[in-house]
Formats: structure tokens, sequence, C-alpha cells
């Protein structure tokens, strides 16, 4: 009998489409097929296969098996629960399972062997072509490895001592190297590590937060559970999650120093055919551990046995675009689906992760202090108010003055604001005007180095004009607030003598530039290091002992759900750079706000009482994690269609025990692109199947075509 294909295509689809197999092709679920879709044929891959009974429409066949590898069927139950929860289509997830496989494969290059063939006249330089020439490498590399002209390399050639020989270069991934033994771990980082192997050696789903201060060696503990997964079954694979690339860089360091090996790395910037080979390997399982950024969750593991989600609080697990997810929380899942420990590390957990710990859904392991001798930053707080810094300057006296004294003693200073460009703000001094994106609800962000002005929400950049484009005036525009690049103009200002660098996405563009800066920075050549949170988190520089937080009130403006946590993590991350070795550190706020909760809490650097005051607050109010939330995000062109549709829309939500939804209103950024945007936000108690209710309400209404409909599960923009 004949048998009928599921085939899941990467694209905004319902469903899997059904295919005939046709005779003798032979498919196992996990397959990737070419499919005719309309006049063309797409990359899918089988999720089912069944027999098929007579009476059915004649189904089109399938044109192709691919020869590539199979997607392991956890990755696809994986997938499909990624899609229902997010109540998305499955083609957004299966599109980013299948991201290595669809980039290029490495092109071939060109290399020289020996031959055997004697040469007619052997020349000293001759001999040293052949000396270098043992391993293959391209004629370029061998000229230059035996210090001779390309020209010795041709002759020899052209005598037929060396053949040329395309080959694909594989990479390594060397196998793992167990034996090398880790640090003497303190005992509570051995009870930490043992809590790990022992969630291992179960071989079930389990959990654990990993719960210690910056430089307490979490990520010590969480390379050695790595060890010990790896070493216990052959096969077993190992993914270390982060949020930015900056510090993957770092962790891959420190994965080659522990295994001997480099771990797969996986991330926006890994250029296509290195992705292509990490994918493959993870696919035949001959890459054991994998160091990324959120997507490498949805890698093709064939044997996962321990997932680590390190900085978990950290918002830019969450991707907001296209098929929108949190890595945290999908991490969770796929150990799940895969019956492997995971792991979530922090020094400033999620209020969500505190409460399962809390609960015991998640084993809660803390780590006492900071490792050997290095103490945590004493953090002061410098009231704005009473001392001010001059007019047009962002660092106040008493910053300045530590700043100082940071540098005559010959150690680091870290000025941390988490602001890209030069300056937030351009307006005309003549008529008041301020500089806009033409088609966004956002004001464009003045950088300096290249001399443009930005929209940091959608890329949109001109030329700083001489004229305000408002009222004409000439060189009427000026700067407003601090920028990281305003801020090292003031830096290399008030010491000129020291030496002055600025990390931000806009002057580290990948992580090869990242890994520089990262490691001067740590080998003592900058002085000062004005930074976003790019570079604040999870560093260890051993010279740095003072960080200066510039606008420590920056993350409570905006005020949604998580702001107050939000800013106490990245504040507590920031301010935990100081002080990591022997040297003791010190954090200086600059604030307006030195009574607010958030501020005290990190001078008297008690988290407990500020979580508990937070986690008081929110159950009050029933919100995560007492309560989950879903976003909907309508935005269209056409702004009277736009306003028909919500209307429908809020008319069409469903009635359910337990939900309460709000709206439509304008959403805060109501305009992106050129399309209006309104927002529903929906509260529900933790026992509502919350996707559920959001696919109901979403069935119920068909947008007009000029309307597009996101829903965010679960959301962390309110914007
Ligand atoms: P965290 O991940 O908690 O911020 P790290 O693992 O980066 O902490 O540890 C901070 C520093 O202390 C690192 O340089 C690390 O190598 C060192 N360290 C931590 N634990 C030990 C240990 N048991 N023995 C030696 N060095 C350690």
């Amino acid at each position: 009998m004949s048998r009928i294909a599921s085939v899941l295509l990467p694209m905004p689809l319902p469903e899997a489409f059904d295919y005939a197999e046709p005779e003798g092709m032979d498919l196992a679920v996990g397959d990737q097929v070419a499919a005719p879709l309309g006049p063309r044929l797409m990359r899918g891959v089988v999720v089912g296969l069944r027999d098929a009974v007579g009476g059915n429409r004649p189904l089109k066949p399938l044109a192709e098996r691919l020869d590539e590898p199979r997607l392991p069927e956890n990755t696809l139950e994986f997938v499909q629960w990624a899609a229902r929860y997010a109540v998305d289509a499955p083609g957004g997830p299966l599109a980013i399972a299948l991201r290595g496989a669809r980039a290029p494969k490495p092109k071939p290059v060109k290399v020289l062997e020996l031959t055997g063939a004697e040469p007619g006249k052997l020349t000293p330089a001759r001999q040293k072509v052949l000396d270098a020439a043992a391993a293959p490498m391209s004629p370029a590399d061998l000229a230059r490895a035996a210090g001779v002209s390309s020209g010795v390399v041709k002759g020899l050639v052209d005598e037929g001592v060396l053949a040329v020989r395309q080959i694909v270069a594989e990479a390594a991934f060397d196998p793992p190297d167990l034996s090398r033994p880790g640090p003497e771990l303190n005992p509570s980082q051995r009870a930490s590590a043992e809590a790990m192997t022992a969630l291992l050696d179960e071989d079930r789903f389990g959990v654990a937060l990993l719960d210690g201060v910056t430089g307490s060696g979490k990520t010590e503990v969480y390379l050695e559970a790595a060890a010990h997964a790896l070493a216990a079954d052959p096969t077993a694979q190992v993914l270390i999650l982060l949020p930015e690339i900056a510090l993957t860089q770092a962790v891959i360091g420190r994965v080659a120093a522990r295994f001997g090996a480099q771990p797969g790395e996986w991330h926006s910037d890994v250029a296509p055919p290195a992705r292509r080979r990490t994918w493959e390997a993870v696919a035949s399982g001959r890459c054991r551990i994998v160091v990324g950024a959120r997507s490498a969750l949805f890698l093709p593991f064939l044997n996962l046995r321990l997932i680590v989600v390190d900085e978990e609080h950290d918002s830019s697990f969450k991707q907001e675009e296209g098929f929108i997810y949190h890595a945290r929380d999908l991490a969770v899942v796929r150990g799940r689906i895969e019956k492997a420990a995971v792991v979530l590390a922090s020094a400033t957990p999620s209020l969500e992760s505190l409460r399962n710990a809390e609960t015991g859904r998640y084993r809660w392991l803390r780590l006492a202090g900071r490792h050997g001798i290095a103490r945590l930053p004493d953090i002061e707080l410098v009231d704005l108010r009473v001392t001010p810094p001059e007019t047009g300057r962002w660092l106040s006296p008493p910053l300045v003055t530590a700043m100082a004294e940071t540098l005559a003693r010959g150690e680091q200073t870290l000025l941390f604001l988490n602001r890209r460009g030069y300056a937030p703000l351009v307006l005309c001094r003549a008529c008041g005007e301020r500089m806009t994106a033409p088609d966004t609800d956002s004001w464009l962000v003045e950088h300096r180095y290249s001399g443009r002005l930005v929209c940091h929400l959608t890329g949109f950049s001109m030329p700083k004009p001489d004229r305000c484009p408002h009222c004409g005036a000439k060189d009427s525009l000026v700067s407003i607030g601090p920028g990281v690049e305003r801020v090292e103009e003031e830096a290399r200002l008030l010491f000129p003598e020291a030496r002055v660098a600025v990390f931000s996405s806009d002057t580290v563009f990948d992580a090869r530039e990242a890994r520089r800066l990262v490691e001067s920075m740590a080998a003592g050549d900058i002085d000062i290091l004005v930074a976003t949170q790019a570079a604040a988190k999870g560093h260890n520089f051993p010279k740095l002992t003072l960080v200066g937080v510039v606008d420590a009130d920056l993350g409570l403006r905006g005020g949604d759900l998580r702001a107050a946590e939000r800013t106490y993590q990245l504040l507590a991350q920031a301010t935990g750079r100081a002080g990591r070795r022997d040297r003791p550190g010190k954090a200086l706020l600059q604030t307006y706000a030195p009574d607010h909760a958030v501020m005290q809490a990190l001078a008297a650097q008690d988290r407990d009482a500020f979580v508990a005051a937070e986690m008081e607050e929110r159950e009050f109010a029933r919100l995560p994690p007492f309560g989950r939330l879903a976003a909907v995000v309508a935005s269209g062109t056409d702004p009277g269609q736009l306003d028909a549709f919500v209307r429908t829309m809020a008319e069409a939500a469903p009635n359910a025990e337990g939900v309460e939804v709000y709206g439509p209103a304008d959403a805060p950024l109501g305009l992106v692109r050129g399309r209006r945007r309104k927002r529903f936000l929906v509260r529900a108690d933790r026992t509502v199947d919350l996707s559920a209710y959001m696919a109901t309400w979403r069935a119920r209404v068909k947008p007009p075509a000029s309307v597009r409909v996101a829903i965010d599960i679960d959301p962390y923009s309110f914007l």
C-alpha cells in the first residue's frame, strides 16, 4: 500500500501538508524532502507517515528525498510544541531549526599535497617547501609557512612534486578531553555540582536554579556538571545558552580551556558555511558541546543531556520579532522532551525562576559568596540632587574623584550607561522641534562616530542636517542628554592621559571585535571602559575595581511590569564587575531617587528583601509569576480598517473564568514603519491554558489584508 507523508514547511502555514510518497522513496519521520508547492519546490520535513486508505483525492507526489541529515523526532516535537505554545504557525520555529541546513555548504578549497615525486634540483628554498608541505595547505599558506616566494611553490607544482587537490575543510569538533581536571571546588560549589550530577544520573528531566552572586563560580560549577554528563555517556551532548554574542566568546574560551576542544559556536554572527558545519555536526552527534545564543535551542541534537541557561534572568533571551519565544522557558520545555537536566544560572534570577525554586518545582542551589578572597564591591549611592555634575557634564564630582584614585592605583574603571550613541535626543534651539523618525514614533539618536541620526527601533538613519528641517534655522540643532559616546568624550577630557574605549553594539559589531575588546580589557590595556549592557554582564576583568553607573534611574522610567526587577538585575550585574579578584571593588550609582526601593536594595546588597517586596506586589496584582499575561498587537496601514478590526476582535474575545482582557488601546509606540499599532493585554490565572484561549480567540476573527495580528505569550515589552 502506498503511504501519505505529512510535510511541515518552514513557512507561515497553519499545519503540515499531505503528499504522496513515491514508490521506493522509503521515507522516515524527520527526513528532509523537496515538496511541490504551487510552481515551486520547497524544502520541508516529514512529520508523519500513514497508509493511504482508498477514496482520498489524489495527492501530489514528493519530488525528492534530500541527501541531508534527518531531524531527530525530539527536535520535531519541540518545534511543534513551541508553535502551539506561542499560538503561531509551526513553520516559524521549523525555519529556525533548519537555519543551519539551509545555509550554503562550505566551498571546497585548493590545497597542495606531496606526490612523492623527487624534484629535479633540490635548492634550500625547495627543501623548506617540502618540509612545510607535510600538512596539506593552500599555495599561499605554503609559501608563507616555508618563507619562500610563490614562484618556488609554483615550480614544484609544475614539476609534479606537489599536486593540487580540492578539499572541503571539515570542522574538527575534537572530542572533549574529559581527563583534564577542573579547579578544586570550594565546599558550596562542590555541593551544587554534586546536586547537578545527581540530577544527571537520574537520567530524567529536572531543573536546577544555580543561584550565586557574581563571581561565585557558577560557570566552574556548570562546567563540572557538563564534564560529568559528557563522561557518563559517550554520545551525550551539552548546550550552553547565553544572552549575548559577547558573552558567548568568553564562555567559548573557558570551555575550550576546560575540555581542550573548541565547542560548536551558534549565533547570528556565525558565517553561513560554519553554521552549516556546526548544524551537521550536531545532527550527527560529532559536536558534543554547543555554546550559543537563544536560537541554538533549535539545533537537531541527537542526545542532549544537559542544557545550561546562563544569566537566565536576561531579557535578551526573549525573541521579539518573527517567531516570538523566550529561550529560558523553551529550554525547560526542550529539557522535558529530551528527558535532560536543565540548569538555570544567575546572580539575580528572574522572579519566575525564584518562584519555581520556592515552590520546589526547581532544585534551588545557592552558592555562598564570591570564590576565594574576592569580595562583593561596596555600593554607594551618589545623590545627584546634592552633588550634580557641572552643566553639560554627566559625571558627578564623587565619581570623578573615585576615577582619579582608581587611575592613580593603575586599576580600571567601567562607566555603565545603557544608552547607545552620543545623545538620545536632538532638538532645535530656535523652534523646539524634536528630531523624530519619519514613519515611527521615536526620537532619532545622534551618533557622532558615524555622524548620523539613527532610529534604534527600525534602523532608519540620516546624516545630521545643518539646518532644522522644520524652521530652517542654521546650526540650531542641539544634542540633549548623554549616550556612551558622549560619556567617552567627557572621560577623555577629564583624563587625557587615560586609555579610554567604548563598548556598545555600534562600536563593537561582531564577535571577533567583541573578543578583542574583552581581551584587551582583561589584559589591562584599557583604563576606562564606557559600556552599555553589552559589556556589563558576565565578564571577568581582574583589574577592574570601580564601576560608575552614569544614570541608575534610566530603566525605572518606562514603568512596565518588570522595570524594577530589570533595573535591579542590570545594576547588580554591572556593579558586580568590580573587584572580582584580590583587589576590593567599589561601585557608585548616580541617581536622583536614592530612596527608591531598587536603589536601597542595591546599596544594602539585600536581594532577598527586594525580591520579597516585589513578589508581594506581583501576587497582589496577580501578575507573573502569580498569573499569566499575553499581548496582542494589531497593526495596519489603514487607520479606519485597524479601528474596525480591533473593535470586532474585542467583541470576539471568549468568555472564560480567570481571564481578563484589557483593550484595545493605542500602543505606546503608536506608529512603527508606517503602521499604526493597537494593543490588547490579557491576564489569566496560572491554571488557565492561555495558549488555548488565545488560539480560540484568534480563530474567531479574520483580519483584513491590511492588518497584521501578533500574539505574544508572556510579553516582556509593553510598547
Ligand atoms: P560566576 O559565573 O558565578 O560569575 P565564575 O565561574 O566566572 O563566576 O568565577 C569567578 C572567577 O573565580 C573566575 O575567574 C573563576 O575561574 C574563579 N573561580 C571560581 N571558582 C573557582 C575555584 N573553585 N577554583 C579556582 N578558581 C575559581
